[in-house]
């Protein structure tokens, strides 16, 4: 980069039919970014910012409208109604972050298009909006920009959080829904708990102490003063003759009576019926990219080098945990049963990576992984720490076995040994129980200390 700077070109679009031209660079190129100004109307608007974002070239380009937003356009957008110095130094600084960002990866995966969207708006997050006269009531309009509406939020979410490409921010809102159309504009009702009408009234209770029959008062009043209608005594005083119980609804429908009515769910979309426990829950949050989505932005895959060793007896962190926790209580109850634990940890694999390359360390992985599996037996079960150590559980394994199998785990490093003398650094570390836990240690504690 030279040291002058560059003047920015925003293109101006004022209506939908000045959009093919600036997206095939009739003005020379492809612009900096683009200012939306008053076009006709706000569909119109709504129309250019949708069809930038969901195209190939020009979706991650700064887009400015220069009038007051929808909070969907604010999402998608990069602001409105600001002077142009802020709009360029706005532009700028996204511009030279999507510098880092491997190009041709974008046009390849939705994922990292998003994640580039994120990465390249610094503090940007993930944010539901809320519309509510849409079905779910929330949507994320910059996925939705992002993906022409072609994917569906909360799958993708899900599926970005596992891959741990986003973190959880801010709790928006818990959204039930029908269960039967996903609608969210429901009707709580009370009904009758016998026939489920909702012509319920509350009224006054009478309950007799002669014959401990309960019923509503207008049954008990005769001649003006109260009358038990079951047993025919005379209900004087209350508290010793009668008194008036919680038992307070009756069913217009069925005349039942009864203490509590039933709330039962409406929807207004679809107008099924459902029992509160039936409706789905939903919860809407903010999110924004991990460590590990910037890493996969930068580097243009978000293919894990590590995510080979899941292959390897895999299992999910969470109930590896449990399961280790369960061991080592097992294991301090007689008769004794001993089994190790061991950490592989692989310090080198980044400045190899930066040295022999991505592709290279990529089949050294799949080598090593391939030889750990002839070496692990069945019964180990394996998971990865979230520095990517591979953690692996052997049970009925004591000292002597776990010796045996680190020094064979350790030799695999002469295996990935490359011609020009490079090879992937494994350190090895086991502990053998319950000799090895100290007072009060858990899974994670343990874990903790083993690494040092
Ligand atoms: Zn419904
Ligand atoms: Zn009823
Ligand atoms: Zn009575």
């Amino acid at each position: 980069m030279d040291g002058k700077k560059r003047k920015l070109h925003l293109a101006f679009l004022e209506s939908p039919d000045d959009l093919p031209g600036a997206l095939a660079g009739d003005e020379g190129g492809l612009p900096d970014g683009f200012i939306i100004t008053r076009c006709g109307n706000n569909d119109d608007r709504s129309m250019i910012l949708r069809e930038i974002r969901k195209g190939d070239g020009a979706s991650l380009l700064p887009v400015f409208l220069d009038e007051f937003l929808s909070d969907e356009e604010r999402e998608a957008s990069d602001g409105s109604a600001r002077t142009r110095e802020d709009m360029e130094a706005v532009a700028e600084d996204i511009l030279k972050r999507l510098r880092d960002v491997e190009e041709t990866s974008l046009r390849k995966s939705l994922d990292l298009r998003l994640l580039a969207f994120l990465y390249s708006r610094e503090g940007k997050k993930l944010r539901p909006v809320l519309d509510p006269l849409s079905r779910g009531l929330y949507s994320y309009p910059l996925m939705d920009h992002l993906s022409g509406g072609m994917l569906e939020s909360s799958g993708w979410i899900t599926e970005l959080l596992e891959k741990g490409y986003i973190r959880e921010e801010a709790l928006v809102d818990r959204i039930r829904s029908c269960p039967k159309c996903g609608g969210s504009h429901l009707n709580y009702v009370d009904v009758c708990p016998f026939c489920r009408s909702m012509d319920i009234r509350q009224v006054p209770f009478i309950h007799c102490f002669t014959c401990g029959r309960v019923g509503p008062q207008d049954a008990f009043v005769k001649e003006g003063a109260l009358q038990c209608p079951y047993c025919g005594t005379r209900l004087r005083h209350i508290g010793s003759d009668y008194d008036r119980p919680m038992d307070n609804y009756i069913c217009g429908s069925c005349s039942q009576t009864f203490a509590e009515p039933e709330v039962s769910c409406r929807c207004f979309l679809c107008g099924a019926w459902s029992s509160t426990e039936n409706l789905s829950v939903r919860i809407y949050r903010e999110y924004s990219i991990s460590d590990k989505g910037i890493l996969a932005v930068r580097s243009g895959s978000t293919e894990d080098l590590y995510s080979v060793l899941d292959t390897l007896n895999y299992m999910k962190p969470e109930p590896f945990r449990h399961l280790l926790n369960w061991q080592l209580d097992l294991s301090e109850r007689p008769p004794v049963e001993s089994f190790g634990l061991m950490i592989v940890s692989f310090s080198n694999l980044a400045e190899v990576r930066e040295s022999a390359g991505r592709k290279k360390v990529s089949e050294m992985m799949d080598g090593l992984t391939k030889r750990l599996r002839e070496i692990i037996r069945k019964t180990d079960i394996s998971t990865r720490t979230p520095a990517n150590d591979l953690l692996l559980l052997l049970p009925k394994t004591g000292e002597k076995g776990c010796t045996v199998l680190a020094s064979k785990v350790k030799e695999l490093e002469n295996a990935t040994r490359q011609p020009d003398g490079t090879y992937l650094e494994l350190s090895v570390k086991t502990a053998v129980f319950p000799g090895d836990r100290q007072k009060g240690e858990d899974a994670v504690t343990l874990v903790a200390r083993l690494k040092g």
